[in-house]
């Protein structure tokens, strides 16, 4: 199910430190080691999935669980949008290098603490 090279499984693993932010029998979470916003999460399956490019129908749900541990968190970090619909934060898989995907192990960007920029780079 692990990958020997991959990173992110090592860092599921505890072979390479990160800072945990929550954890459960299908997912782990961490701050990103290069944050581009106050807060930067990454979320990641401890199934080893190259990225949504090689998703399985048997992972939807998976996906959908990544989804919901993300509005935990943002809720637990004070970042959720508010009754009016102010604050918030951004959702990100980039799937492909051309769309930025440098880790090759399947993560979800939960990006927040600042206001964002539309269209993104
Ligand atoms: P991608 O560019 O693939 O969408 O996102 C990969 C993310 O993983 C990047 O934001 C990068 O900063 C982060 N990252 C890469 N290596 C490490 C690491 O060893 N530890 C942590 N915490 N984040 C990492
Ligand atoms: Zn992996």
């Amino acid at each position: 199910m692990q990958e020997k090279d991959c990173i992110f499984c090592k860092i599921i693993k505890g072979e390479i430190p990160s800072k945990k932010v929550y954890e459960d029998d299908k997912v782990y979470a961490f701050h990103d080691i290069n944050p581009v916003a106050p807060f930067h999460i990454l979320i990641i399956p401890k199934k080893h999935i190259v990225g949504i490019q090689t998703l399985e129908a048997e992972d939807e749900c998976l996906v959908g669980h990544m989804f919901y541990v993300a509005r935990k968190i943002a809720q637990d970090l004070g970042i959720a949008p508010d009754e009016n619909l102010n604050k918030g934060y951004r959702l990100v898989f980039n799937v492909g290098k051309d769309a930025g995907q440098s880790v090759f192990h399947l993560h979800l960007h939960l990006i927040g603490g600042r206001k964002m920029e539309w269209p993104p780079g």
